[in-house]
Order: structure tokens, then sequence, then C-alpha cells
């Protein structure tokens, strides 16, 4: 790797921080395969940048076809032996993982704050609380993998297994890399397959950590790690003709190749992709609960960088008021700086591609007549931060619902604000769009409540509350928002086992035994 810079106007760094610096050049160039931490077949690497200072902090293999091809065969070994195991010990060595994550989960938390940005305190941290109970969910669940038997004829024994699938391709991006890492990894290991997972390039590093800390516990090729980009290193793991399960987690235009890249090899695939999820607020909410929430549901404090921000916000026009201005005042209180800073509440965006990204938005709204700019709309004053890619939360007013504003998944911090008059009306327009990840309706009345269950088109419906999905939260978009689901008992049991059918006929008894 380059040398690593520690960039001026830093001041020394705490000694935990140091360490975590120290830790990304431990980690750089290096790929987790077969059992170790070690270097790639490739001698190409790509830098890894921290967002808030822009300063290289480590490097990483761009793997291709031939670390692809050689980590699925180190997998596909391994799964004779692990997909042997006892189900009841696949679950005890995952509870050991998560043990084993625990232990380290500060220093995971920094190293994912360091190399994407989510501030430490508000995301970075908290994300391991949940990837802790997420491995410990599936480590639980390990005990459901059955089959059924079926009453049928005399003489005839019929039943189903739940078996292992194979080598399954985990394709995840940076947003937050550790969860779903344990999202993919825990309920595929337990059912008995191994995996090869591909980090986004974005943010390698904590995912690779993670495991490497696994193969204290597991067998060797169980779990593997691999960097490098999406045409590159993704898809030659998708199409790998021994990969048979894909996972992905990603945009919806990536989602749609993997579908195609799996289709020639007749291979399931799971797809979590984008959202441009609506957030309706009725007069009659309980407005105390509903600001607060229009803030956590846009996710302010992970920079709006997750696909079930409720990034669409629906006011009725007699609360619309009170509410833009209770939540811009809100949103003026959070305090931007440094991931690192445990005083930080919203960190940066991931890099500089996604700032212009989120940039370009925001200009196409100004330049929007009638469209205004409530709050936020690009780096903040503060001198501290502008050499990181720090964003202001905004909400933008007025633009029409057809505005690519509206339509399209920013994966910023920016949502865009509608009121309304007539509940049919808000309904549609909350429908109109291509996606159908989350939802959420803000009312006291049981009436309106059930038919917006009724009538809302996406994966996780909520009422009265904007809640991120966790462990044991089926989770998984409708429409152009994905294919199954994550984070539940039917997630492991639908997605990552396969089942067979089975009779057996005890046939005629043998006359020459005769007890
Ligand atoms: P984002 O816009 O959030 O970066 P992407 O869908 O581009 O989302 O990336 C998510 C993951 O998919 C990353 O690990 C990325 O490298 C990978 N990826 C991107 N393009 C492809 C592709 N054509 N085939 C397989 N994986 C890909």
């Amino acid at each position: 790797m380059s040398v690593q810079e520690i960039p001026e106007g830093i001041g020394d760094l705490a000694p935990e921080v140091q360490a975590t610096y120290d830790d990304a050049v431990r980690l750089s160039d290096k790929v987790v395969v077969d059992g170790k931490l070690t270097s790639a077949l490739t001698d190409e690497t790509f830098e890894n940048v921290n967002p808030a200072w822009l300063n290289v902090i480590g490097s990483s293999p761009r793997c291709r076809e031939a670390d692809v091809d050689h980590t699925v065969a180190v997998a596909k070994k391994a799964f004779r032996s692990w997909s042997r195991v006892t189900a009841k010990e696949r679950g005890d060595l995952t509870r050991k993982l998560a043990d084993i994550i625990e232990e380290h989960a500060d220093d995971i938390a920094r190293l994912e704050a360091l190399e994407n940005g989510n501030a430490y305190t508000t995301q970075a941290r908290p994300e391991l609380d949940i990837t802790i109970e997420v491995l410990r969910l599936f480590a639980g669940f390990a005990s459901e993998l059955k089959g059924n038997t079926v009453p049928w004829l005399d003489g005839t024994l019929h039943y189903t297994t739940r078996d292992p699938i194979g080598v399954v391709g985990a394709i995840i991006p940076w947003n937050a890399p550790v969860w779903l890492w344990a999202c993919k990894v825990a309920p595929a290991i337990v059912a008995g397959n191994t995996v090869v997972v591909k980090t986004a390039e974005q943010a390698p590093l904590a995912v690779l950590k993670c495991t490497e800390l696994a193969q204290q516990v597991l067998p060797a090729g169980v779990v593997n790690t691999i960097s490098g980009f999406g045409e590159e290193c993704g898809k030659p793991l998708a199409e790998h003709k021994d990969v048979r399960k894909i996972t992905f987690t990603g945009s919806c235009p990536v989602g749609r190749q993997i579908m195609q890249y799996a289709a020639d090899k007749l291979c399931p695939v799971t797809l979590e992709l984008g959202g441009k999820s609506p957030n309706i607020v009725m007069p009659d909410a309980d407005l105390d609960l509903a600001i607060p929430g229009v803030i956590t549901g846009m996710r302010f404090s992970r920079q709006g960088q997750s696909c079930t921000a409720g990034s669409r916000l629906f006011l009725h026009k007699d609360v619309a008021d009170e509410i833009l201005e209770r939540t811009v005042a809100a949103m003026k209180n959070l305090k931007i700086g440094d991931p690192l800073d445990p005083e930080s509440e919203i960190g940066t965006i991931v890099s500089q591609e996604q700032f212009d990204r989120v940039t370009r938005y925001v200009e196409l709204a100004r330049e929007t007549p009638g469209a205004e700019i409530l709050c936020g709309g690009g780096r903040p004053d503060d001198p501290a931060l502008q050499k990181g890619l720090f964003f202001e939360p905004t909400l933008i007013k007025g633009v029409p619902h057809e505005s690519p504003c509206a339509q399209e998944e920013i994966f910023g911090p920016v949502a865009v604000v509608f009121e309304w008059d007539d509940f049919t009306t808000v309904l549609n327009r909350a429908n109109d769009t291509e996606y159908g990840l989350a939802a959420t309706l803000w009312t006291r009345d049981l009436n309106h409540a059930m038919r917006f269950v009724d009538e809302i088109e996406a994966g996780l419906v909520q009422v009265n509350q904007y809640g991120a999905p966790v462990s044991n939260v089926a989770y998984g978009g409708l429409n152009q928002s994905g294919l199954g689901k994550e984070c539940s008992l039917e997630s492991m049991l639908e997605h990552f086992t396969r089942s067979r059918t089975v009779i057996i006929n005890q046939g005629t008894p043998d006359p020459a035994i005769n007890v």
C-alpha cells in the first residue's frame, strides 16, 4: 500500500484511533481465504480512503477471476465436511463467533467508521450490537432445520429434508457492511453452506476483520472474504458455476444484473435492493412521536445512506407547518463531525462519487421552479468540516412527484416533502414509484391504519414507528426493491437450504430372515 498519511488538522490521535489506523495497515492487501489472513493471488490493489479527511488509510486486493476461482474452490472443498457437521454444532460455533465479535465490537466499529464515515456513536457501534444479535438469532435457529413427514400409503415412509445448498456467493454494499455480512453469513453457515463474501470497494476492512476473527472458531474455508470491484470480482463470483446461491444487497440495476448471471445456471438469488419509502403523517398523529420519527425514519444519523430511509415525507396540510418547523429545528441541532469523535451524531457521505450524486439531486431541486430547500442543501459552514465529505441533513419542498428527486433513490441525507389532504390520493402517491421497500403511517385512527396496511406496497410496513430492520424482523422488498427476506427464520429455511422428497417403501419382508 502507499504510505499511510495522517492528515494535517486532525490533531493528536487518541490511542484507540491510532490503533484503528494501525489495524487498517495490518489488514491492507489481504484477503481471508482457507482459514488465513493472507495475500491474494493478484498483485493489483485499490486504496481505502477515509471520507472524513480524504486520507489513504490502507489498500485492498483488486481480486478478479483467478482469486474468485481459487476462493470458490476452497469453499467447495470445505463444504464437504462442514455440511456434515451437525446442525447443533454449527449453531454452537456461530454462537461462539458472536462472542468473539462482541469482544472486538468497539475496534470493528471504529474501523468501519474510519473507512465508510458512519458516526461511531450513533451508527457504527450500534450496528455491532445488532450484528451480534443476528449471529445469536441464527445460531439458535439451528434446531429448526427440519423437514416434514407426510402420511401416505401403508408401508411407506415419506418425508422431506432441509439440506444445505453448497457454496454461497455473498455480495455486500458499504453502508452497513458488518451487519449485512452477518445477515448473510449467519443463516448460510448455520444451514451448512460455505460462503465467499465479496466486500464493497468503499468498505472492505471491517468485514475483513470480522472474517479474520471468524477463523478462530470456524473450520478453514467455511467463511472467506475477498475484495474487488463489481464487474471484475462480483460478476465472476455470481457467474461461477460452483456458486449455487447468491445473496446480494445493493442497487436495483446491479440486482437485476445479478439475477441475469444466475439465470444461466438456474441458481437461486436473494436480492435486497433500493427504496424510496413513504413516511405519511395524518392530522391526528401524535406529533411528539411522529417528528422524531421523521428524523430517525430518514436515517439522518447514517447520512440517509439506508435502503429503508423514509425519503418521501407526506404531511397532512393541517399539521405540515408545525411538523416542518419542529423537524427543521431538530435537524439543525444534530451534530455533524468526524465519525470517530464520540460526540458526532452524523458522519460523512461514503465517497466523492456519492457526494457528487447527492449534490446533483439538490442542484436539480434548486433549478425546479417552486421548489424550496427548507434545511441543509450542502456542506456545513463549520470550517473544520470543509475537507471531508460532510453534507447537511436536507429537506426539499415543492418538487413535483414525478421529479427524479422524488422518484429515484438518492442514498444521501435528502428527503422530499409533500403536503396532502385526501387519504386515497396520498396512498396512490405513496405507491407511485418503482420501489416497495418500507412505509410508515403515523395516526391514532385504527381505521386509517388498517386501510394503509391493506393498500400500501411495501415489504416492511409500520404504523406509529419507523424502525430499521433488526434480528427476527423479516425484511425484504416488493417490486423493484428486491426478492426474498432476510433476518428471520424463514429467510434461513427458504433461502439457504434446498429440499429433497424421500419415499422409502418397506417392500416385502425377506423370507430368509425369520425373526
Ligand atoms: P452502491 O450503489 O450502493 O455502491 P452497488 O449495487 O453498485 O451499490 O454495489 C453493491 C455491491 O455490488 C458492491 O459490492 C459492488 O462491488 C457490487 N457490484 C457492483 N456491480 C456489480 C456487478 N456488475 N456484478 C456483481 N457485483 C457488482
